[in-house]
């Protein structure tokens, strides 16, 4: 779904879709680069990283492979809990293998401290992160993020994979919720 069609539901535009695909660009070029001659697993955090994940996974110009996670932190409002839980877990061993999480937004970073360290704990050989946004907040958890998209400033955002209550995740491009729409 595109800005006109989502009405008077998003405030602003904060990256556009073709901001996205071309940053996207640039990132796969630094992961190529970082990963030549290594074998490389993408594991996405569902449900939010769904659309970086299909689409960063295209613009990569070699063979990789994907797993999934499901992590729970915030529940259904604009607040980080900083309570962790996995709903769906990897389906594959990693022991030994480069990783590359792949994830929508850092906010408060507790999620990806958490999440990376757990990797970790399973033995494997590296554990890198690739975030299409990061919130200044994510600056005060010392939690090494590689590959960042995009710096937003600390609003609440919705769509390419984003969401408020289960919405927006559809939309091309990713926006400032409007106020109204939750307070
Ligand atoms: P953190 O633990 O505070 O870094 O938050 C991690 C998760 O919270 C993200 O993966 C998102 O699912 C969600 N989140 C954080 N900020 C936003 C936002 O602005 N819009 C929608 N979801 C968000
Ligand atoms: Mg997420």
């Amino acid at each position: 779904m595109d800005l006109t069609a989502s009405g008077s539901d998003i405030e602003r535009v904060i990256v556009t879709q073709e901001q996205i695909q071309a940053r996207l660009k640039e990132l796969a070029v630094q992961v190529e680069r970082d990963y030549a001659g290594r074998d490389l697993l993408l594991i996405g955090v569902l449900k939010g990283a769904v659309m970086t994940m299909a689409d960063f996974a295209r613009a990569l110009q070699r063979h990789i492979e994907t797993d999934w996670m499901a992590v729970s932190s915030y529940g259904s409002g604009t607040k980080s809990s900083g309570v962790v839980r996995i709903l769906k877990d990897l389906d594959r061993d990693i022991l030994g293998k480069d990783v590359l999480v792949v994830e929508d937004i850092v906010d408060t970073g507790l999620t990806l401290a958490w999440l990376k360290s757990n990797l970790e704990s399973r033995g494997t050989k590296s554990v890198e992160i690739l975030t299409m946004l990061r919130k200044p907040e994510a600056a005060k958890v010392d939690v090494n993020v590689k590959y960042v998209g995009f710096d937003i400033p600390s609003e609440f955002v919705v769509g390419y994979g984003l969401d408020f209550n289960e919405k927006y995740r559809n939309l091309d491009f990713i926006g400032v919720l409007a106020k109204h729409m939750y307070s």
